[in-house]
């Protein structure tokens, strides 16, 4: 089995001495054991960098914020500690990880976030989204120890099935039925028919509606960071999960579109970026700045299209696609076809590039005035440069003159 880091040794041994317990949880024991189970290769498998544990601390009189502490001073980790959650986050220059306090988790209406008490192991699987992880490795000073399997996670494995816990699993938190569809696909599992049917359930019943845009965002993010989004999104459909968060369908070609894009290995960010531009999300998405301008970009670029088409001069192209952020014009590049597709590409890998060989201290010893006449100067010799009226400093100093004699 994959050895641990360290600094995941020195947090079993700290808690061990205090006499309380900690575990190895999530996502990682499920694909060790997987990997062990059924002899997966290593690399097809979970991101090796981010470490789940939960600690155990009931036994003890000491704090999670004090195993922080002692962690900051013993090897300089950093940590993001979120007191109302009993949670943390440690920064390590190799790793991540992520620790929580064992807890049980209390739902007070359907798809808000839960109160949380402290409790032991058992209690803390039984709140997890389904048996394949709710796996536990407990850690000691030497290493690791015995596997936690209280709900049947390791059979489910063998069996290759995504298993909700309890009937309420997806009414308490409807964002498993984006994790359970993403889960089954990425793994090629089955989902278990009674979690089907209690998926099923969910979404006919309007529980995604619940769901805040933040929360549903999210889980855009994890689905456009996998290899088989396309499939992910195919199985979100097909099982009314748009229709059920915003009654929503697809537009002709959005699937046809998806096909083309993650065929072309458009993922991670760019992918994130057409499922904003298409899906209906509007203003009560928390999106950033970047993300809000690059959604504006895609959805509204026939109109520059249209100017495009009709552009002959490098400079008109550069004039029109330069306030277009260059992420959305990477996602548009492989929408389009033809003759667009040809001006996005000469854009982006060379005229987005061009630029002057004169500064602007160069322009001012030559006699041009500030602002604005040295502002414009600068801007017809980017265009003199993109049409290749001018190629080298050197012609660029004669046309200044010649501008600045003529005072054109
Ligand atoms: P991945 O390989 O995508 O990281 P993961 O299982 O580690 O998969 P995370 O989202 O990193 O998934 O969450 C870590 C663990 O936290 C999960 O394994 C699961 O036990 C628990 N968990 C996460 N989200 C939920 C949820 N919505 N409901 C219940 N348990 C959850
Ligand atoms: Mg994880």
């Amino acid at each position: 089995m994959t050895r641990l880091p360290q600094s995941c040794h020195l947090i079993a041994e700290i808690i061990e001495n205090w006499g309380g317990r900690s575990y190895l949880v999530g996502g990682l024991v499920r694909d060790w054991l997987y990997r062990s189970l059924e002899n997966v290769p290593a690399d097809s498998i979970g991101n090796a960098q981010d470490f789940d544990i939960a600690v155990d601390l009931r036994a003890t009189n000491r704090t999670l914020l004090q195993l922080l502490k002692q962690l900051h001073r013993r090897i300089g980790a950093t940590y993001v500690y979120y007191h109302r959650f009993l949670t943390a986050t440690l920064h390590l220059p190799e790793e991540r990880i992520d620790l929580a306090h064992t807890r049980d988790e209390i739902y007070p209406f359907p798809a808000v976030l839960p109160e949380v008490k402290p409790a032991g192991i058992e209690r803390d699987l039984k709140r997890r989204d389904f048996t394949i992880n709710a796996l536990a490795i407990e850690l000691t000073k030497h290493g690791m120890g015995k596997v936690i399997d209280p709900y049947g996670g390791q059979q489910d494995l063998r069996q290759r099935l995504v298993r909700v816990i309890h009937p309420e699993s997806f009414v308490d938190d409807p964002t498993r039925i984006f994790r359970c569809l993403r889960f089954g696909i990425r793994f090629g599992f089955e989902i278990e028919s009674g979690t089907l049917y209690l998926l099923r359930r969910a979404v006919k019943d309007g529980y995604l509606a619940l769901l805040t845009p933040e929360r549903v965002l999210y889980e855009l993010r994890c689905i456009s960071k996998e290899e088989s989004a396309l499939k992910m999104l195919e199985a979100l459909f097909r099982e009314g999960v748009f229709a059920g968060c915003w009654r929503w369908f697809p537009p002709r070609g959005f699937f046809t579109e998806l096909t083309r894009l993650t065929q072309a290995g458009i993922r991670d960010e760019l992918l994130y970026l057409y499922l904003l531009s298409r899906l209906p999300i509007d203003n009560r998405f928390p999106l950033t700045k970047e993300e809000r301008q690059a959604q504006a970009a895609i959805r509204s670029f026939t109109a520059i299209e249209t100017r495009l088409r009709r552009a002959r001069k490098r400079s008109t192209m550069y004039r029109l696609l330069k306030p277009v952020p260059v992420p959305a014009l990477k996602v548009l590049r492989v929408l389009k076809g033809g003759a667009t597709r040809r001006k996005l590409d000469l854009f982006l890998n060379e005229l987005i590039a061009v630029k002057p060989d004169l500064k602007p201290l160069d322009l001012l010893a030559l006699g041009v005035k500030p602002d604005p006449q040295l502002g414009k100067i600068i801007e017809r010799l980017l265009c003199a440069r993109l049409d290749r009226r001018v190629r080298n400093r050197d012609e660029e100093l004669a046309l200044t003159r010649r501008w600045l004699t003529r005072n054109v």
